[in-house]
């Protein structure tokens, strides 16, 4: 089990360290886990002079799997477009071809009263989104800011191909075949031909899993009927862009984006796993920032990468054990919790695995 893990900037490294800890437990424990560590994002460019060296998608690229901390912060916001932390993190989805991007939005029990909606709407919640990740207005060419006829303008190509939709949505068909089998797709039919194509290919792959209820749903009702009434959801399917903000609205919906994991696969299973946040560089190097979303990610590292779903549970049993515990870094802390700092939350986890 060969991991990279990339710590990153701003929390990054905190919270990766306590993931570290995990993996040296699970590997104590007879896992044949190895780690390689690398850089990325702006102490790449501060190391290296770029974000994404290629030593670090060499060993990225020999790897089983990548553990990410987080890149980017106000240090770097200034530099040229192409040498921004950000530009890291794409560079290696693309590199890889990891097209699949899942984001669980999970609300444990015991943090019901974290979100900011009524505990009725969100108790219980568990919706996995599955984004498209290397397509879409992101990578699309031409792309650009030019002068045409005297004025600034600027532009991009928002394209997907038949094979990126289908690939995307088998994966999105897969999972919902594991979990309650009802999958919506979400898309801008109405507007824009690029997701026409997407809802007709989407529709014609249902022919392949009869099991799976399929719905359809355009974006602007799609992020209404998530704070309106999200527990309609199980897994939802859609393209890049649409895809980052539903995904970051669903995670605002359980209260704190520090114990939202991800995951995002190649055609092989081979893949990324990140927290869902960034480097939230307003705590960073302050002990304070939430490890459990990086946990939490090790464990989706097992479970699609590895097929070791024993060990996945194990650790998502020790995060929720702790969590019953009442113990709370500051982004989820309550009144009678105890609030704990980055590190004191890892020895939690250890102790509970
Ligand atoms: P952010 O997720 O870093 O922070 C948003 C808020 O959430 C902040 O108040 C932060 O303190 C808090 N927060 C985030 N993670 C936390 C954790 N684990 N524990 C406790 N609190 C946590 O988003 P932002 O402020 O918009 O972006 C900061 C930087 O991160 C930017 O440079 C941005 O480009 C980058 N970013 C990186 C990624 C990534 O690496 N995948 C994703 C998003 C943003």
């Amino acid at each position: 089990m060969k991991i990279c893990v990339l710590p990153g900037d701003g929390i990054g490294p905190e919270i990766t360290a306590q993931a570290l800890r995990v993996l040296a437990a699970l590997r104590s424990d007879g896992l044949p886990i190895e780690i390689e560590q690398a850089l990325i994002g702006g102490s790449a460019v501060d190391a290296e002079g770029v974000p994404l060296p290629a030593s670090t998608l060499g060993l990225a690229g020999e790897a089983d799997a990548v553990l990410l901390g987080a890149v980017g912060g106000p240090k770097w916001d200034g530099l040229p477009r192409d040498r921004r932390p950000e530009r890291g993190l794409l560079g290696i989805r693309k590199s890889l071809e990891l097209f699949a991007n899942l984001r669980p939005a999970i609300l444990y029990p015991e943090l019901a009263n974290a979100s900011t909606l009524k505990p009725e709407v969100v108790a219980g919640l568990d919706i996995m989104i599955v984004r498209e990740l290397t397509g879409d207005i992101y990578f699309g060419q031409p792309r650009g800011i030019e002068q045409r006829d005297g004025e600034t303008v600027g532009f991009n190509t928002m394209i997907y191909s038949e094979a990126e939709i289908r690939r995307i949505a088998r994966v999105a068909f897969d999972i919902a075949m594991k979990r309650s089998r009802r999958l919506c797709s979400v898309d801008k039919m109405n507007v824009l031909e690029c997701t026409q194509l997407w809802r007709d290919v989407v529709t014609e792959e249902a022919k392949s899993y009869p099991d799976v209820e399929l719905s359809h749903m355009l974006v602007d009702n799609a992020a209404m009927q998530l704070v309106r009434n999200p527990k309609q959801f199980d897994v939802m399917v859609t393209g890049n862009m649409f895809g980052d903000i539903l995904s970051d609205e669903a995670s605002m919906l359980t209260g704190s984006i520090g114990m939202l994991p991800s995951a995002s696969l190649d055609a092989a299973n081979k893949g990324m796993y990140e927290p869902s946040h960034g480097s939230a560089p307003d705590i960073a190097g302050k002990g304070l920032a939430n490890p459990l979303a990086t946990i939490l990610s090790v464990a989706m590292m097992l479970r699609y990468t590895f097929g070791q779903e024993e060990a996945a549970a194990r650790v998502e049993d020790a995060v929720k054990r702790v969590l019953a515990e009442g113990l709370r870094t500051a982004d989820i802390h309550e009144k009678g919790k105890r609030q704990v700092g980055t590190a004191a939350m890892g020895d939690a986890v250890l102790a509970a695995l």
